[in-house]
């Protein structure tokens, strides 16, 4: 809830507010907290001086985020999050915008405000045409209650592991009180029955997938969804992965929504893709840097949204180009001269498409790091809903390494999945099966390196220490 600000004289109400005192103290505050657990080594700081600042100013997010001229844009959803809040600040970057964004991924209401107060400065606030804001689904009304949020975009909505428990129908109730709440624009994927039935009675925009112009569509980890007006199982003419295709009712007359902005004659390839951007009449050529048809989905929220903030097409086909990737995200690096790919993965669906793409590199060796910490999930058994059979089809099956803690249960898995169990090389620690991999690579190759989240954390250090930074290091 904004307030408007009663210790200024005058005290009229402002479209760019005043900070209050408190605010400027807890802006002042919080940055030198986080400037001092930088200095130290203890972390990003991406969370605790958001904690401090809230405690100073309880109103402090929703004056700073108020100061922006053309508010806030929240991305949200089950996977890609970060990739999207990252292509749309490129675009947004090329469009000329000014904006705050909390890049480094920490999505709760704690961390956005910390986010925003670093781009402040304590005396004036915040000096931005808006606030790109990635916010986890839960934590989307905790923030709709203190910030106006004029856009929200959401990219997927998928069942995990948790969803035996119900969770995917209280997320979605989550995401759309958030939408309803501050009746915002919601950006919406019409080929997701579960996030174009989000809201029916707001102002909604879609975006889909029209055309995908080769057999990259596997249908066979297809999930269920169903129908928000009969209950109904919904069925469908296309599905590109788990439940995201052109869907319909076989019970009503209920179907997937026509999107108003479309990406047709989608190609992936092992390191990019390529696709035809339609908005309106007009069709942009794009070229995007990363592999796989989670990633169109992705460009193609981001370029939704950017359209109706107002940005011209060519400068989002010209975001799209240029985006560089986020941390562990399709991330190209270059180790002891030889070229890695690390995608890290962290649930079904976004394993079988990392998997997917890595198949379409003959050329590839993988090593596949999975860890059992809270942040990874302590619960693997979403390791079998993932599609690694299709590394076991795959025509050349090259040595694999498996590492992390629980390197043996995705030796077993992949045991199950049909690869040849001579060929499975069990590594836990991930330093040696890093040297393993890297020696065993031949020229020409390339090593894929899957990593489940702190895996992931383990593999910036480790990188470090080798003098390769990954991004956000
Ligand atoms: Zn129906």
């Amino acid at each position: 809830m904004v307030e408007t600000n009663r210790t200024e004289p005058g005290g009229t109400e402002s479209r760019e507010k005043n900070l209050t005192v408190s605010d400027k103290a807890a802006v002042l505050v919080a940055q030198l907290a986080a400037g001092t657990i930088r200095k130290l080594g203890l972390g990003l700081g991406s969370n605790l001086p958001g904690r401090i600042a809230r405690k100073l100013s309880p109103t402090v997010l929703s004056n700073l985020s108020a100061q922006t001229k053309k508010g806030v844009v929240a991305v949200t959803g089950t996977n890609g999050k970060s990739t999207t809040s990252g292509i749309l600040s490129e675009i947004l970057r090329v469009a000329g915008f000014t904006f705050a964004h909390n890049r480094q991924g920490a999505n709760l209401v704690t961390g956005i405000t910390a986010s925003l107060v670093e781009s402040a400065n304590w005396a004036s606030g915040i000096k931005a045409d808006l606030c790109l804001f990635e916010i986890d689904e839960a934590a989307l009304p905790v923030v709709a209650r203190e910030v106006k949020i004029e856009t929200v975009l959401v990219t997927n909505l998928f069942r995990d592991q948790l969803d035996r428990f119900g969770e995917l129908d209280t997320t979605a109730k989550l995401i759309s009180s958030g939408i309803v709440k501050n009746h915002s624009r919601a950006i919406l994927n019409a080929d997701d029955p579960n996030v174009s039935q989000l809201v029916p009675d707001e102002s909604r925009f879609f975006y889909g997938i029209e055309s995908v112009k080769e057999a990259t569509v596997s249908s066979s980890n297809q999930e269920l969804a169903y129908c928000s007006k009969c209950g109904a199982e919904v069925a469908f003419h296309n599905v590109f992965y788990g439940q995201l295709g052109h869907w319909y009712c076989p019970s009503c007359e209920n179907s997937r929504p026509k999107p108003n902005i479309v990406a047709k004659d989608v190609e992936v390839f092992a390191t990019s893709s390529r696709f035809k951007l339609q908005i309106g009449s007009s069709e942009e050529d794009c070229v995007l840097p990363l592999p796989g048809l989670f990633n169109v989905y992705n460009a193609l929220a981001a370029a939704t949204a950017a359209h109706y903030m107002g940005v011209s097409n060519q400068a989002i086909r010209y975001g799209l180009k240029e985006y560089n990737t986020l941390f562990g995200r399709s991330e190209k690096l270059v180790i002891d001269g030889k070229p890695v790919i690390v995608q890290l993965i962290k649930n079904p669906a976004g394993a079988t498409q990392a998997v997917s793409s890595c198949v379409k590199d003959d050329k590839a060796r993988l090593l596949i790091a999975i860890n059992d910490n809270l942040a990874d999930g302590r619960d693997v058994s979403w390791l079998w809903d993932a599609d690694f059979e299709q590394l076991a089809k795959a025509a050349a099956q090259t040595s694999l390494v498996v590492s992390g803690q629980r390197a043996e249960d995705m030796a077993v898995r992949m045991k199950y999945a049909g690869y040849a169990a001579d060929k499975i090389v069990c590594v836990p620690k991930l330093q040696e099966a890093l040297e393993l991999s890297l020696n065993e690579l031949k020229e020409g190759e390339t090593l894929w390196l899957m990593p489940t989240y702190t895996c992931l954390l383990d593999l910036q250090k480790l990188l470090k220490s080798m003098g390769v930074s990954m991004s956000c290091t």
